[in-house]
């Protein structure tokens, strides 16, 4: 699939003259350089969103509870319509009643590592990855590190797939989640956010 092909939900559900979000326009990072990043955002509900680069987008999940570094915890991961690139910088009020309505801060991002090897101890590529429904990264993030697995387990009663994400057993284990709620980005909260460029800021 083409990444403009990738796009169109996201950009379908959004009207990028009311909300600050991107309309998406950079491409891939060089395959040493694939990031992801954790948005925290505070809409009806707070929750985390999760978004791995694949193939020049961000794939994206909803993790109501946020991670665990525990990894005896699973942490439910609802799929979301793919973001683009330059999503991962983006920090803001979205208008109340817009798709998303809230605010948003980067919680977490960095670089990752595939650790998915075929037979031949090859890299398994992260498209095929996906779409096997198993993936294994090595997260180097600010709050963040080390071995995590997505899992897709299966259909909700909606028909959508549901994914579980787990810490991997690895020496970055059970170090608590740091509890800073600043955004690595900005070093703001949600609620200087919010006081900055909402309506009222
Ligand atoms: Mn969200």
């Amino acid at each position: 699939m083409s990444r403009e092909d990738a796009l169109e939900t996201y950009r379908s559900k959004r009207d990028f003259a009311q909300s600050p979000e991107p309309p998406g326009d950079k491409g891939a990072s060089d395959q040493d350089k694939r990031i992801w990043v954790i948005q925290k955002h505070q809409a009806r509900n707070l929750h985390y969103d999760l978004r791995i680069e694949i193939d020049g987008v961000l794939k994206s999940w909803a993790v109501p509870k946020g991670p665990s570094t525990d990894p005896s915890v699973k942490r439910l991961a609802t799929p979301t319509e793919d973001h683009p690139m330059d999503y991962a910088d983006f920090e803001g009020v979205i208008p109340e009643g817009e798709y998303g309505g809230g605010t948003v801060i980067v919680w977490d991002a960095g670089r990752y590592r595939n650790l998915r090897t075929d037979e031949d101890g090859k890299e398994m590529p992260m498209p095929a990855c996906y779409e096997d429904g198993k993936i294994e990264v090595s997260l180097a993030g600010r709050k963040l590190r080390g071995g995590y697995v997505l899992i897709r387990t299966g259909k909700d009663k909606s028909g959508r797939y549901r994914w579980l994400l787990k810490k991997i057993k690895d020496d970055q284990a059970d170090n608590p989640v740091s509890p800073e709620p600043r955004s690595v980005l900005t070093g703001r909260t949600l609620e200087e956010v919010a006081a900055e460029e909402g309506p009222a800021g």
